[in-house]
């Protein structure tokens, strides 16, 4: 939220690009926009970990990576066994994301990857201040964001478990930054955020998901503009016991183990179908890059190509079809449209809200 305070106070094109968003995630949650997205889309992921080579622990093994990859494709396809402790009552609330994760395969030159990158730091730790998204300030460069989810796993400071930046927001500094122990399940990830979640709460806020109890510091006056989580006072911690009231909301009380609380990894295990909305929204709207990728190229997941668009004419091994094309061409065209749209709607929204 500081991150997302800071850069809506310094850049108009980040405030308009918000009133966007926030537009069209509205029309999804009021049901005026239905998703059109079919089946699951796969997100390619690189992790740059930069680390300090005396403090050697910082250089996390594959194994810890690949267990928070393994992490994410339960919880964002409600496949987690704790899903099974969610509340009666919020059972039928309980959402499949339809989202799912993979280790890119090929880097933006084309070239095969793991989809992990070692970056050394003479840095001793880094804060919410972007530096470890850069080569140049100790930290490592983002591989195009709108075709790779970039994770940065690092030493970091100010009491952070992770933070993360909103759609909408600059490319250079798009994705997750992650504490390295608080990343994965193995390694050096330490209790109690040693499950994996900080990364599922934190890719939330990549795809649109805002803080459950609505950043008002216990107010009541701001929710998450989802309208199947109850408002909430605050955020909670630890591992709370059911029922937790506020805000008037008796008998069920808080959500709070929803991924988008500041509970212990143990005590979170689920989205709800509002939480969706906002996502597909996201996914249909500012991060649309990853549906046309994924729809153009079926028969390669998680290989986008570098540089230019379309992208799959450039991916190695990968032959596009007259049909391929036709569809992509279409997807574009349909995007374009839809964007125009958005901005007549974001129009709308500003003539509305300051005009009356
Ligand atoms: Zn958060």
């Amino acid at each position: 939220m500081h991150v997302h305070r800071r850069l809506l106070n310094e850049s108009m094109t980040y405030r308009a690009q918000r009133a966007r968003i926030e537009n069209r995630a509205l029309q999804y949650e009021t049901g005026r926009r239905a998703s059109v997205r079919s089946g699951v889309v796969t997100i390619p992921v690189v992790v740059h970990v930069v680390h300090n080579p005396s403090t050697p622990a910082q250089n996390i093994g594959d194994a810890q990576i690949h267990s928070q990859i393994d992490v994410l494709n339960r919880d964002f396809r409600a496949a987690n066994p704790d899903v099974s402790r969610v509340p009666d009552a919020w059972k039928p609330l309980v959402a499949d994301i339809e989202v799912e994760f993979a280790l890119a395969t090929v880097d933006p030159h084309g070239a095969p990857t793991e989809g992990i990158v070692r970056a050394e730091t003479d840095r001793t730790g880094f804060d919410s201040h972007d530096a470890v998204k850069a080569a140049a300030s100790g930290g490592a460069d983002p591989w195009p964001s709108d075709q790779y989810l970039n994770l940065w796993v690092c030493q970091l400071g100010e009491g952070l478990l992770g933070y993360a930046q909103f759609p909408g927001g600059p490319p250079q500094t798009d994705g997750v930054v992650i504490l390295h122990s608080a990343f994965g399940t193995t390694g050096t990830a330490a209790a109690p955020y040693n499950g994996g979640r900080t990364a599922t709460h934190e890719i939330g806020h990549w795809l649109d998901l805002f803080h459950i109890w609505g950043d008002d510091d216990g107010a009541c006056s701001n929710d998450d503009r989802v309208a199947d989580t109850p408002n909430q006072a605050d955020s909670n911690v630890g591992k709370p016991a059911f029922p937790h009231v506020s805000c008037n909301n008796g008998p069920n009380g808080d959500m709070f183990m929803n991924y988008m609380d500041y509970v212990d990894d143990d005590s979170m295990f689920m989205f709800t179908r509002g939480q969706r909305e906002r996502v597909n929204a996201c996914l249909e709207g500012t991060r649309a890059s990853f549906l046309v990728a994924h729809q153009a190229a079926p028969a390669t997941p998680a290989a986008p190509a570098p540089e230019t668009r379309p992208a799959e004419a450039q991916t190695p091994g990968y032959v596009a079809q007259d049909a391929d094309v036709e569809r992509l061409l279409h997807d574009t065209e349909r995007l374009t449209r839809e964007a125009l749209t958005d901005i007549h709607d974001a129009l709308g929204l500003v003539g509305h809200r300051f005009g009356g």
